[in-house]
């Protein structure tokens, strides 16, 4: 595994981030398979932990906690975020952070971040003196970093590091060789190199899209550099070989995409035909994707229980197929997937946490009819 200096800490180029941990039959953490992958990173170089308030529908930071409780504390670094949209009194930043070390078992956190910020979610971090509540954390010890996560655009990063630049020591952005020109990160990266700050990325593999394109024809270009490499490895190593980043955070959900995203980190650099390649499987994914769905589950809280990733994911597959399906009914598998579209009350809750700023009640209407068409044509 190779490092980045910062500070007095050398931190590992892929850190686990545990938003897409194992699961059981139940929907719950599977505490057992999670650990082996805890174990497993420790032991193979891994030593960023990555955790939030909100993982798991608050569930990560319990487990984190849990596993990390056999290993030294000196043996890895944690980093945790507060959830800043949560807060509605100067206080409530106080007791959640007080409940996430207690969650977390630990007394400090090495790294600790605003989570999420978005020209929403920031107007309540000045309101609330937020960075100047962090601020005593961190002069106490129990924040070492004090960095910020954004999905937001170029203004508000810009104006967010020109105000608080001198706080905020690194920022996490969404970064991926899909939104690269597509979306914006570009821009946004380059505003941190402009403000010489550090960046952690999330994202990489575009919510597990890039691991395993969607398209027949998307493979096909990637496969067409006969490099044998695999799809994660070619959206992983366009990351790690950007200036400037300290960490690539992958959401691992297996043992298997531990070992083989290790791998691709001790593994060769990219080679032109395969950057190349890169840039043209971006024009072909771009026609496969009709929901830019990062399948993060912020949405989780929706009232009705709308299954909206799960939805959006099945959608995004069946047009990647022509919306055709050989093995069975497509408006078949849509109608088990409930509660769906016709259950959404349109209470908006789903969209104000939405990092992509999907319009996800309109476009569960337009999924809907799609269906219903499909249904008539009897996909
Ligand atoms: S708008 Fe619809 S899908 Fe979104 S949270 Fe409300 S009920 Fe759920
Ligand atoms: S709809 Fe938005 S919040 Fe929900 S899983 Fe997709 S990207 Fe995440």
């Amino acid at each position: 595994m190779n490092y980045t200096e910062f500070k007095d800490k050398k931190i590992s180029r892929l850190g686990f981030g545990t938003m897409r941990l194992p699961m059981d039959d139940q929907g719950k953490i599977n505490y057992a398979a999670g650990q082996e992958m805890i174990d497993y990173a420790l032991a193979n170089g891994i030593n960023y932990i990555d955790t939030a308030y909100k993982y798991h529908e608050g569930e990560s930071e319990d487990f984190v906690g849990a596993a990390l409780a056999k290993h030294q504390r000196t043996s890895y670094y944690l980093a945790d975020k507060l959830p800043t949209w949560l807060c509605s009194t100067e206080d409530d930043a106080r007791k959640i952070f007080e409940d996430q070390l207690l969650k977390c078992r630990t007394d400090y956190f090495d790294f600790y971040l605003l989570h999420s910020l978005d020209e929403e979610s920031w107007p309540n971090v000045p309101r609330l003196h937020m960075i100047e509540y962090l601020r005593e954390e961190k002069a106490a010890g129990r924040i070492r970093h004090l960095g910020a996560s954004f999905h937001c655009g170029p203004d508000l990063l810009r104006q967010v590091l020109t105000d608080y630049g001198q706080d905020l020591e690194f920022i996490q952005l969404q970064l991926n060789y899909m939104d690269w020109d597509l979306y914006g990160a570009k821009e946004l990266y380059q505003i941190a190199r402009e403000f010489d700050t550090p960046v952690v990325v999330m994202e990489p593999l575009r919510g597990g899209m890039l691991a395993n394109p969607l398209s027949e024809t998307a493979r096909k270009v990637l496969d067409g550099t006969d490099t044998g490499a695999s799809y994660a490895s070619y959206a992983l190593r366009f990351i790690n070989e950007l200036p400037g980043i300290l960490c690539t955070l992958s959401g691992m959900s297996t043992l298997a995409q531990m070992k083989e995203n290790i791998e691709i980190f001790n593994g060769p650099a990219m080679i032109d035909k395969e950057k190349e390649a890169i840039s043209e499987a971006v024009k072909v994914l771009q026609a496969d994707i009709l929901v830019p769905c990062t399948g993060c589950n912020y949405c989780y809280e929706c009232p009705s229980g709308v299954k909206i990733p799960e939805i959006f994911k099945m959608y995004n597959e069946a047009a990647s197929k022509g919306f055709h399906w050989i093995w069975g009914s497509l408006s078949g598998q849509y109608n088990k997937c409930t509660p769906n579209a016709k259950d959404c009350i349109e209470c908006g809750a789903c969209e104000s946490h939405c990092p992509q700023k999907i319009s996800i009640i309109d476009k569960l209407k337009e999924i809907d009819a799609k269906y219903a068409q499909l249904a008539e044509m009897g996909e």
